[in-house]
């Protein structure tokens, strides 16, 4: 029974007036809330809609007087990517029901009542009672359906921009090649300081198209892969050749080491006639991406080292394997390393502002790492060096073997 009109019959002056404030007080917020731009949505604790405001009514396609009683999973259908449903464990307001902490998610689809998928900007926040408990929760649901269109044609743009001036500039920085190159011309000491000048900031302006147009295909999921069974162990150590090269022309020393853990079935192999037992690291992801991944943490452990060794180490265990980068650096201040590998992030000290850098390295490498459903993380402490993980699910050698037994030859 309404509220309202129990109290006016119970005749109580008293209670009759607060029930008119009350009423009053609901109308108010309903009027804030429904004048709203943004979808506002409150759930019960048995997930069944109280309220929802008009333009929720339009984001969902359903009527906000017809949607207040019911389950809200059936009215507020968000998915991944590609109407790829939710894992239960991952519902943003179950997480909100069981942790009691607010949970934001930009990433999302809502399924309309109409089966249309619209990109929304998620926000859920408890309302709990006085013991803390999670009585009921919002959900503010905002359509962001232009936003990411207008991301898109951003990244376009820079894509193609980045393609286009890519291939001028590589063509400048070979004639300057060919020009600083004693067995093709003849230049006197200072046309050479200058043309070395010219070249070093060619070849940065270089880097810089190839790394903007590689985060805008990143971004975009349009990152080129050919992943395939790959034993990162052999594969490393093949890189560690030419890297090893790099390392010692700054005059650094460089250790590549494979690790066995004894949690490892170690696989025993013959090689050149000899038994050895070396762990196999197999994992599913493309080498060449891997490779750049490698490449840029060691190259960035270069450049930021001044004396000292670099060390590349693959290891693991049986979930995963892990292939680390350490280096005898300067290290990394505890405040910027959660924020290293989103796109355009540097450190700001003496050291980055003289080395050159894009701060797109690590947003590649953690975009790379993403695809093959890995994670990359740093630990460094200032004045104690830095070193970069990335782990990558294992596969099981027996497995990895029928696997690739079981690839179609390429050619
Ligand atoms: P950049 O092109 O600036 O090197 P990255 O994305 O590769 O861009 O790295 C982001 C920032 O992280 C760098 O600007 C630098 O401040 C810091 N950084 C990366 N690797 C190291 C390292 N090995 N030692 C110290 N600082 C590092």
């Amino acid at each position: 029974m309404n509220p309202f009109i129990f109290l006016h019959k119970r005749g109580n002056l008293k209670e009759a007036s607060l029930a008119v404030t009350l009423r009053d007080e609901t109308q108010r917020f309903k009027a804030i809330v429904d004048t709203i731009e943004d979808g506002v949505v409150f759930v019960d604790d048995k997930q069944r809609i109280v309220l929802m405001n008009p333009a929720a009514g339009i984001l969902t396609g359903w009527k906000p007087d017809d949607a207040v009683g019911i389950d809200s999973r059936n009215v507020i259908k968000y998915t991944l990517e590609k109407g790829v449903p939710i894992p239960q464990e991952n519902d943003p307001l179950m997480q909100v029901f069981t942790t009691g902490q607010s949970v934001k998610n930009n990433n999302l689809f809502l399924l309309t009542r109409d089966n249309q998928q619209i990109s929304i900007a998620l926000n859920i926040s408890p309302l709990k009672d006085e013991a803390g408990d999670v009585i009921a929760t919002v959900l503010v649901i905002r359509d962001v359906t232009k936003e990411r269109a207008e991301e898109q044609q951003r990244a376009d743009f820079i894509s193609t921009a980045s393609h286009e001036m890519r291939t001028p500039v590589a063509a400048i920085e070979g004639y300057l090649s060919l020009a600083l190159n004693n067995k093709v011309a003849n230049i006197d000491s200072r046309a050479r300081d200058y043309l070395e000048k010219a070249y070093s900031s060619t070849k940065h302006l270089g880097e810089l198209f190839q790394d903007l147009l590689t985060s805008a295909k990143a971004e975009d999921g349009r990152l080129t892969s050919h992943p395939r069974v790959v034993e990162l162990g052999e594969f490393l150590e093949k890189v560690s050749n030419d890297l090893r090269i790099v390392a010692n022309g700054k005059g650094l020393d460089m250790e590549f080491r494979s690790n066995s853990d004894t949690s490892i079935n170690a696989t025993s192999e013959s090689l050149g006639g000899e038994k050895v037992v070396r762990p196999l690291y197999y994992a599913y992801a493309d080498p060449e991406r891997i490779r750049e991944v490698v490449t840029n943490l060691f190259d960035n452990a270069v450049k930021y080292t001044e004396q000292g060794k670099i060390t590349l180490c693959i290891t693991g265990n049986k979930q995963v394997v892990q292939c680390f980068i350490r280096d005898t650096g300067p290290g990394i201040p505890s405040e910027d390393t959660p924020h290293l590998f989103q796109k355009f992030y540097r450190v700001d000290n003496s050291a980055t502002r003289t080395i050159g850098g894009t701060g797109l390295g690590l947003f590649i490498c953690r975009k790379i790492i993403e695809l093959y459903n890995g994670q990359i993380w740093v630990e460094s402490k200032l004045g104690e060096g830095s070193t970069f993980f990335f782990n990558l699910p294992r596969i099981d050698n027996q497995k990895a073997l029928t696997m690739i037994k079981n690839t179609p030859a390429t050619d």
